[in-house]
Order: C-alpha cells, then sequence, then structure tokens
C-alpha cells in the first residue's frame, strides 16, 4: 500500500507522542506546520523530517539547546531548508548539546537525550536529538551538524546512518556558527540510499555561503548502483589500535571480510599525524568558537533585558545564559588567542591541520575509501564521563576528517555483546560522496 503524506505524518507524530517524553529527542515539534503541509500534499509525496535545533525555520524558535537562545526566533529560512522545502515537512527541532558542544547531549540546557537502544545510556552528540529520532522512527530523517563528529559519533552510537559531506558541498547560511572552518550540515538516515537523495537536494552552490563550490554535483543515484570491483579500501594502522574497544575491531575486521568478498581491495595506508588531531580540533574549534560566539550578547536574538550599561548587561547575560561547556571552549578559546600565546597553541593547531591534510591526500593516492572505526567505544552511560578530556578524547576517529574538510559517512555494522551498535567510518577525497554511497550501499 502507498501511504500518503498525511497518514505517514500522522503516524509519525502518534510516535513521537508515545516516545518522545521518555527519549527527550525533541526540543519542540511543529505538528500544526506538519500536519497542514501533509494536507495540502495529500496525494503528493512530501517526506517528513526532523532538524536539529541550530539550523533555522523561519517563524519556528532556534534554541541551540541554550537558555540564552530561548526567545529567538528566526525570519529566515536555512538554505538547506528552503531546498527541502518542496519535497519534505518538518515535525519538529531536535535537542542537541548546547552550541552543539558535546559528545553526549548531555551539555543540552534543557534535558538530554537517551539513547533509545537502552535508554540508560547517552545518544551520542552533538545531533544526539536527531540521531535518536531517525533510530526510534519518529522521524523517517533528520537534518544535522558535524564539526567535529556530531553527526558520525550519534549516527554510530544509535545504529542509523550518518553522513558528514564535504566542507563547502553543503551550505550553512542558517546554521548558527561554531567553527566555521569545520561546521558542515549533513543527514542522518536509516538507509544509504535515503542519506544519497536528501543531499542530492541540499548539496550545491548558494551565494550566502561563499565556500560552497560551483563545480557539477555527482549523480548520487548513479553511484548508489555502482560494483565494489576495483574499489580500493585503505586500512590506516592508526585507526586500529588498543585503545578501540576490542568488540568493535572485532565487528569492523568481520565488515573488511564481507568488503573483500564484495570484490573490494585492501590497502595499508599510513596517516602519521591522526593521533594529534584532537588536540588541534580542540584549540581550533575553541578559538572559532570564541569568535562566532561573540556576537551572542543577550540582545540580538530576543532577550533583550536591556540595561543602559552594555558591558553589564552582556556579561549578566553571558554568565546566566551559557552552560558549563560553552563557558570552558570560550575561556580556552580566549586565552589561546591572548596574543602572549598566539604561536604557541592557534598557529601550532594550524600546522597540525596541515599535516592531517597532506596525510590523507598521500593516502588517497593509494586507495579510494579509508575505513576505520566511528568511535572508540559504544554508547557509554549518562553521567558515566565527568572529565571534559576523556570526552574529547572521544572524538579521536571523527576529528581528523573534519580538520581535513572530507566527507564521511558512520554505516552502522554490528552490536556489541550488549546489544549496542557499533559504527564503521567509510572517509572519501573531497567531493567524492559518491564512493561512499557506492560502498556503503553494497555494504548495508
Ligand atoms: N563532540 C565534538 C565537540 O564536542 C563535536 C561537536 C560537533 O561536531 N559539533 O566538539
Amino acid at each position: 500500500k502507498n501511504f500518503s503524506a498525511l497518514e505517514v505524518t500522522e503516524q509519525y507524530l502518534k510516535n513521537i507522542k508515545e516516545k518522545n517524553k521518555d527519549l527527550g529527542a525533541y526540543i519542540k515539534t511543529t505538528d500544526d506546520i506538519a500536519l497542514a503541509k501533509a494536507e495540502e500534499r495529500f496525494n503528493d509525496k512530501a517526506i517528513p523530517m526532523a532538524v536539529k535545533d541550530n539550523i533555522n525555520v523561519c517563524d519556528v524558535a532556534t534554541t541551540c539547546a541554550s537558555k540564552i537562545f530561548k526567545s529567538y526566533i528566526p525570519s529566515h529560512n536555512a538554505t538547506v531548508i528552503e531546498r527541502l522545502n518542496d519535497h519534505c515537512l518538518l515535525l519538529g527541532k531536535t535537542n542537541m548539546d548546547e552550541f552543539a558542544m558535546g559528545s553526549s547531549n548531555e551539555t543540552s540546557a534543557f534535558f538530554p537525550v537517551k539513547n533509545p537502544w537502552d535508554q540508560r545510556r547517552v545518544s551520542g552528540g552533538s545531533s544526539g536529538g536527531s540521531a535518536a529520532a531517525v533510530a526510534a522512527d519518529l522521524t523517517c530523517f533528520a537534518l544535522g551538524s558535524d564539526t567535529g563528529g556530531s553527526i558520525r559519533q550519534p549516527s554510530s552510537f544509535c545504529g542509523v546512518v550518518g553522513l558528514r559531506p564535504t566542507y563547502g558541498l553543503v551550505s550553512r547560511h542558517g546554521l548558527v556558527a561554531v567553527a566555521s572552518s569545520m561546521d558542515q550540515i549533513g543527514t542522518i538516515t536509516k538507509t544509504v540510499e535515503d542519506s544519497a537523495y536528501v543531499l542530492s537536494k541540499i548539496a550545491g552552490r548558494d551565494k550566502k555561503d561563499p565556500v560552497t563550490t560551483s563545480n557539477k554535483i555527482e549523480d548520487y543515484s548513479a553511484a548508489l548502483k555502482g560494483e565494489m570491483q576495483e574499489v580500493r579500501i585503505g586500512l590506516p594502522k592508526q585507526f586500529f589500535t588498543d585503545y578501540t574497544h576490542s568488540e568493535i575491531n572485532k565487528k569492523l575486521n568481520k565488515a573488511i571480510t564481507t568488503l573483500e568478498q564484495l570484490g573490494a581491495k585492501l590497502v595499508e595506508v599510513n596517516l602519521p599525524h591522526i593521533p594529534y588531531s584532537v588536540s588541534a580540533y580542540t584549540l581550533i574549534c575553541a578559538a572559532e568558537a570564541w569568535s562566532n560566539l561573540a556576537r551572542i550578547d543577550g540582545l540580538r536574538h530576543g532577550e533583550k533585558t536591556f540595561e543602559e550599561d552594555y558591558l553589564k548587561n552582556s556579561i549578566q547575560s553571558r554568565t546566566e545564559g551559557f552552560g558549563v561547556e560553552v563557558k570552558r571552549r570560550i575561556l580556552l578559546g580566549a586565552y589561546i588567542l591572548n596574543s602572549s600565546n598566539n604561536n604557541d597553541y592557534y598557529l601550532k593547531a594550524q600546522k597540525v591541520r596541515t599535516l592531517v591534510k597532506k596525510d590523507f591526500q598521500k593516502a588517497f593516492q593509494q586507495c579510494d575509501v579509508i575505513l576505520g572505526p566511528t568511535t572508540p567505544s559504544t554508547a557509554f552511560k549518562l553521567e558515566e564521563k565527568h572529565d571534559p578530556l576523556t570526552m574529547y578524547l572521544h572524538d579521536s576517529y571523527t576529528t581528523p576528517v573534519s580538520l581535513a574538510g572530507l566527507p564521511a559517512i558512520s554505516l552502522p555494522c554490528g552490536q556489541d555483546s550488549k546489544g549496542m551498535p557499533i559504527g564503521l567510518q567509510l572517509i572519501a577525497p573531497a567531493f567524492s560522496e559518491g564512493i561512499l554511497f557506492n560502498v556503503g550501499n553494497n555494504f548495508q
């Protein structure tokens, strides 16, 4: 039976009503908008979607899961929303780590997102709401943002497909910026095919985001049908270490065997500077976040408790409005950009970034796609990781891709002995999402 847009929408809204109270995946649902559009599209196709709450939808609050944005209502659509408007309808805005800073969704100022596979565990972050919503059938697909792993890591934790496109493939106009040299909007879906479909709608030049490419976009539906013969899969030894849980390594090895049986050639590659990625990422991310968040002074985004003294007002809003993790990064950014420290931290981090990029360039002379884990462990328990450094290290396998601006996809590849999903990460050269869809679809 072919379901109408209205029937599908009503079913998702019912699922949300039943499960969202426990999971906390949505901050806000937009039932009226969804139903009105579904009715209008009764005989047509309109795909229900969820949108991370740092992507602007006109006339719907954007909170970034922060108290400081609690009354910010944007007056424009993000470019991705404009591009999806003819194909999709909005079910609601999804929960996230505050200002996309975090790996567990516990830094949301409202409530954490619980993992649909085991509600004692985290959903991952920062796009945890989007990943949990897809995993729990609270939407057909979701948009997320990935600066250092925020699409791939929660997708891995929730057993769904998470794509971080190449830096510059998808417009960020209307995305609240954290670290502009790495921020990227991407998709969270159940299948590789869905990911390719949504990407084909949102990719491409937008003059409102000057880093977007003018190149012709690949034909992703053709890529999905690609064969595996002659595909060279690079295996870097830096991705297969004891730091990763042994059950994950085991499942990855099984996946590698499957891919080899499908016709792929395996190649050993070397990415010697990968181990320095988290350090470089943490510094660059903090420096850029400090700069981007400077404009959030409590006056421009709805919180107009204006006192005559601008500085006093701004300090008070920021003190009350930002959570601990956001403040930690603002302070770190301010510290490393202080003129007396400039060369010690920020420039060194940029040099590491160049080395990581060169590692990938060299590796891609020998292979078409690189394979590794998405995360060193599966979803951990809520409130388990108190130490920020331990949390940052959790991004060891996702941050190198962000530093290099490359596309990567996280695919489900089995479960650990506790029944939690394991993610496999495929990385491609810039603007080669097609090979990710080719290998991903053959594997899935
Ligand atoms: N977990 C990473 C961080 O805390 C990634 C965040 C992101 O990609 N937005 O920075």
